[in-house]
């Protein structure tokens, strides 16, 4: 199955829950969230069947806004209660841990995702799956968010990553981006305010959440044009990504030094060797090695093993430390990058026994 933002909550969830004990999930709290966010709340959501690696235990508590004002209002009655709790899009770019999530999550998907165009500007609430800005866009004669069109997220998640494709990022074309606070605020913040780098954005780590954001786009009047360059990069991205297999797309950042000198953590790794390496159930792709693959029931401990492994391998042989951009989210709702927890697990001696014994299989079938 998808992730949440793309089937809906519905189809993997029991409303009724399975009775785990946390002190802060009591029957009152759930009455109350009812009553908050009417039809948003679930309980004991599987992350494995929700995130893209298809790895995680479960989240005890769910609760997905249908407006800005119930998200408005759950987040002053979290503020007020001082609960803990995480931000999920459609979790493509996160590695839940095996033992799962024990704080609250908050779930923005399909409930907001109002999407108008004016002229050549667009309004997007970030609930929108992405590749159906893109095509919405490509419809409105828009150019610009054509990188957008394979990438699997909700437009929410994409704003916090700053993601894109093509060395592109979704920053580029915003003209401001509007948040809800941790106390139940509502914020705008102009394009320079976001802080676009690379893959970053103010938003990491700020516990806001983005309710949606102001576009401007380029008017080209060919709908057919655009999507005859979406079919383009589709099609790219279907002969160079790992599809059968579960994934979360490219693991490592680009380092523009190291591209330079050696070239994209992908040719780098492969490189190293470690192409088709495997530890449990994960597997450095063996068709391209910036993507680690869930080839049979991997943990979040067999993940984060291959990529402390690659990223100590790489350190040895170039000198270069490279940064994970998919992110790690521990049973306490911290989201932080995971190359960050790899290093904690990462052993040294593990790392020398494993590269000494890589595991290489075909690339075929992925
Ligand atoms: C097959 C595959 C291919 C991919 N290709 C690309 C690619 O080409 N380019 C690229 O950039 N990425 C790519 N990704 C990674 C991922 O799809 C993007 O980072 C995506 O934008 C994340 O969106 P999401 O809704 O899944 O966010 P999540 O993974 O759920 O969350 C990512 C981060 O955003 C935060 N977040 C999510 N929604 C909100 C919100 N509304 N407000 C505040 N914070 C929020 C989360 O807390 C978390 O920190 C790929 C992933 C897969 C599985």
């Amino acid at each position: 199955m998808e992730g949440i933002a793309e089937q809906g909550l519905g189809s993997c969830l029991d409303h009724q829950g399975s009775g785990i004990t946390l002190s802060w999930l009591t029957p009152e709290l759930v009455e109350d969230l009812n009553a908050l966010v009417p039809g948003g709340v679930y309980r004991d959501v599987p992350l494995a069947q929700v995130s893209r690696w298809r790895v995680g235990g479960l989240a005890p508590l769910v609760v997905a806004p249908g407006s800005v004002t119930e998200l408005q209002q759950l987040m002053a009655y979290v503020s007020r209660r001082r609960l803990r709790y995480v931000v999920l899009g459609s979790s493509s770019n996160l590695l839940f841990a095996d033992e799962g999530l024990e704080v609250l999550a908050i779930h923005m998907g399909q409930r907001l995702s109002d999407f108008r165009v004016e002229g050549n500007r667009v309004w997007s609430e970030a609930g929108l799956w992405v590749p159906a800005f893109a095509r919405r866009l490509a419809r409105a004669g828009l150019t610009g968010a054509e990188h957008t069109c394979g990438i699997p997220g909700t437009l929410g998640g994409l704003i916090c990553m700053n993601g894109g494709s093509q060395r592109k990022g979704i920053g580029d074309h915003i003209i401001d981006v509007v948040s809800v606070t941790p106390e139940g605020e509502k914020r705008i913040r102009s394009r320079e305010e976001c802080g676009f780098r690379y893959r970053t954005s103010v938003f990491q780590g700020l516990g806001e959440i983005i309710v949606g954001a102001r576009f401007r786009f380029t008017s080209s009047g060919s709908p057919q044009a655009i999507r005859s360059e979406m079919l383009t990069i589709l099609g790219q991205r279907r002969r160079k990504f790992p599809r059968k297999l579960p994934n979360c797309g490219s693991v490592f950042v680009s380092n523009p030094a190291m591209y330079a000198q050696y070239g994209p953590p992908g040719a780098v790794i492969e490189a190293c060797g470690l192409k088709g390496m495997r530890v449990g159930g994960a597997m450095i792709s063996p068709l391209h090695a910036n993507f680690i693959v869930n080839h049979d029931q991997a943990r979040a401990a067999d993940i984060l093993t291959l990529i402390g492994v690659a990223r100590r391998t790489v350190l040895e042989r170039t000198g270069y430390n490279m940064a994970a951009e998919v992110c790690y989210v521990s049973p306490a709702g911290q989201i932080i990058p995971a190359h960050v927890k790899a290093e904690a697990l990462c052993v040294p001696a593990d790392v020398e026994r494993l590269v000494a014994e890589p595991q290489v299989v075909s690339g075929t079938d992925q």
